[in-house]
């Protein structure tokens, strides 16, 4: 017996509540939860943005620590702390062979997949992107643990499973920033500010953050901003004048809630041959954008979408971890406040209300 939060229906809170776990079977691990990331994309499934089966055992940006391992299990044991990541290569595809393993994720699963290792109220439950870490425990396959040093904070950790990776690898890979380039990143929530450290990591000259709330363009200048605006169109002036005229290099959209209406102005923001990557999860019934294409085709242009930043995570964690222990990369600042499972509604008004960058759940 463990708790977990659940989200039954489209507009519902979630639901903390006894559930079931089977015991770890054949490859897969069972993680004592230490904490998880209130990840945008768990309340995209409660608000319907996202559409998905439910019900579902929420949470994809998680920590802990191994409990139990099932039979053939080889990458982690007992006692080992690690990060769970959702997108995982299976090494034999296209993608995987092309060094694109981020996208091995559309690819048709090899095998059977087995029944949920959660239940609750009688039934199966599935796991959001089979982890389901808003919960005290959880069963996993061993793929989807990346073994970390013990001296490691977990929450900390935690968020490289979703947000410092997404964030970070939509500057350094997707928008293939280069050193001396003008970066520009609309929104500084917890994905935001990681591609604001993207920027930095790949020696950007100039980056301007972009953020209607004071809070976070505050933050934003110890992730690696260098300007701030508190809007887009305060941003297309300033960058104008930095660069006299010649605009940035590569623009971010990471703002909570994507809007094909901004796409112009998003990509305006950049100069000639400049890069836009969308982040953002914009509702999935959504299927309008304002672009002007003669001016966007004629100035040579390219806007990228971005799965998991682009990244490998077998390469990409241990890397990230390497600058966080050289302090060369930003996680514990991540963490605006630590909640209890209960009180993960009010960790989800906190996100709505602007107040955090993360809110984390944290465990016993
Ligand atoms: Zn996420
Ligand atoms: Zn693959």
């Amino acid at each position: 017996m463990s708790k977990s939060a659940i989200l039954w229906n489209v507009g519902d809170k979630w639901t903390v509540e006894d559930v079931q776990l089977t015991e770890p079977r054949a490859g897969e691990v069972l993680v004592k939860i230490a904490a998880s990331g209130l990840c945008h994309s768990d309340d995209h499934y409660a608000t319907g943005d996202q559409p998905a089966a439910l019900p579902v055992v929420g949470g994809h940006e998680g920590a802990g620590v191994v409990e139990a391992v099932g039979p053939g299990v080889t990458r982690v044991k007992p006692g080992d702390h690690v990060v769970l990541v959702f997108n995982v290569p299976c090494g034999d595809c296209g993608y995987c062979n092309t060094g694109h393993q981020n996208l091995c994720i559309y690819n048709p699963p090899k095998a059977d997949p087995l029944p949920p290792a959660f239940s609750a109220r009688g039934q199966a439950v599935p796991a959001i992107a089979e982890l389901g870490t808003f919960g005290e425990y959880t069963v996993v396959t061993e793929a989807r643990c990346i073994k970390i040093a013990e001296d490691i904070p977990l929450a900390s950790a935690a968020l490289l499973g979703c947000a410092v990776i997404t964030g970070w690898g939509a500057a350094t890979y997707l928008g293939e920033v280069k050193p001396g380039e003008t970066v520009v990143v609309i929104g500084s929530g917890g994905v935001g500010v990681n591609s604001l450290q993207g920027a930095r990591s790949a020696g950007a000259d100039i980056i301007v953050a972009v953020d209607p709330v004071e809070y976070k363009r505050e933050q934003a200048v110890r992730f690696g901003a260098t300007h701030t605006a508190a809007s887009v169109e305060e941003a297309s002036a300033l960058i104008a004048e930095i660069t006299k005229g010649a605009m940035a290099d590569v623009a971010i959209l990471s703002v909570g809630v994507g809007d094909g209406s901004v796409l112009q102005d998003t990509t305006r923001l950049t100069k000639p041959g400049g890069r836009t990557v969308i982040t953002s999860v914009t509702p999935a019934a959504s299927d309008t954008v304002k672009l002007n294409l003669f001016e966007f085709a004629l100035s040579e242009k390219t806007l990228r979408g971005n799965v998991y930043g682009g990244t490998n995570v077998y390469r990409d964690v241990p890397l990230l971890l390497g600058l966080y222990q050289r302090g060369k990369l930003e996680l514990d600042g991540l963490i605006t406040t630590t909640y209890a499972l209960d009180d993960i509604n009010q960790g989800y008004a906190d996100m709505h209300a602007g107040k955090n960058l993360r809110g984390v759940l944290v465990f016993d």
